[in-house]
């Protein structure tokens, strides 16, 4: 099997080294805007050759799009203009936007909407990493539209891995991964901006920084050229997830203020049964 990927960053390489490990794809083909990236790329293996949009298309039976998502709303209509039976499927954070340019599309049935939830706060060909995906979730977004044959040719690739998957809707999709994802990041890059705000002395920052506060703050090292074209895609759903958050800030605010701590310890009781769902 023959795999482009367009986009060799964390994710797009990280695809690369499984799929490559574990013989789903004999050879991968890397397409990016950036020479440097691609250069990166090879010197690591990830890729076994670059080439160009065109030539890459051509070339593969599966075409895997890894790019921001912004740029995936122009790049997807104009891939699937150039494919006849290869399969293309994106690994995209946000899904509405993007499956509402491509609906009218003749070749719309070739394309498989997915969301691999594994990643790191790292970006680029250096970045991507073995093992990444393997026990992991992957969502396949609103298979109906997609042929079946293209449906099969994506889920066996990622059975390969191995990955457990999991079937959704569009909208459903965004506004999950608006509480699982996107919001966590909003509140990591909040809490670095107070303490950075706060604490004026960062080598203080460095030395005092224990589990938790490495743990908390380890998103807001993520870049905003991959963050912020998610939340302007996901920005009505991202908006009713930070309302609600701002709401449990203000109540821990409020029950410090009138010296509460009966109430403060249940809240943490509450908070504790998280575990449920997570252990
Ligand atoms: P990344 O490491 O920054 O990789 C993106 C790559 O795409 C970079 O090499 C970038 O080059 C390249 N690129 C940008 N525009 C391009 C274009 N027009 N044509 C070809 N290549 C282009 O980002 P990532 O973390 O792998 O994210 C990739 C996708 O996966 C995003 O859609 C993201 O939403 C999704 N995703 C991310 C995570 C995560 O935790 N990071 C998890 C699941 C899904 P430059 O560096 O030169 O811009």
């Amino acid at each position: 099997m023959t795999i482009t990927i367009i986009g060799i960053g964390l994710i797009g390489g990280s695809l690369a080294i499984s799929l490559k490990e574990n013989g789903f794809a004999d050879r991968v083909i890397g397409v990016d805007v950036s020479r440097d990236n691609l250069d990166k790329a090879i010197r690591r293996r990830i890729i076994d050759e670059d080439q160009t949009l065109e030539e890459g298309i051509a070339a593969a039976d599966i075409i895997v799009l890894s790019t921001p998502v912004d740029v995936m709303l122009k790049l997807l209509p104009s891939v699937l203009d150039k494919v006849n039976q290869q399969v293309v499927m994106d690994v995209g954070s946000t899904k509405a936007q993007l499956l509402s340019a491509v609906k009218n599309h003749p070749n719309r049935g070739r394309f498989v909407a997915t969301h691999p939830m594994a990643g790191t706060e790292f970006s680029g060909p250096e970045a991507a990493i073995p093992g990444l995906f393997d026990g992991k979730c992957t969502v396949l977004i609103d298979e109906n539209d997609s042929d079946e044959d293209a449906i099969a040719k994506v889920k066996a690739l990622y059975e390969s891995i191995p990955m457990r998957i999991v079937e959704l809707e569009s909208e459903e999709h965004d506004i999950h991964t608006a509480y699982v994802s996107h919001i966590s990041h909003i509140s990591s890059f909040a809490l670095a901006l107070t303490v950075l705000a706060k604490e004026e002395n960062e080598s203080r920052i460095f030395e005092l920084a224990s589990g938790g506060f490495s743990s908390t703050v380890r998103l807001a090292k993520s870049s905003p050229d991959m963050w912020i074209p998610i939340f302007r895609q996901n920005r009505d759903n991202v908006l009713d997830v930070l309302d609600e958050h701002i709401n449990q800030l203000a109540r821990f605010r409020s029950l410090l203020i009138k010296k509460d701590f009966d109430t403060f310890y249940r809240l943490i009781q509450d908070a504790n049964s998280i575990k449920r769902i997570l252990s």
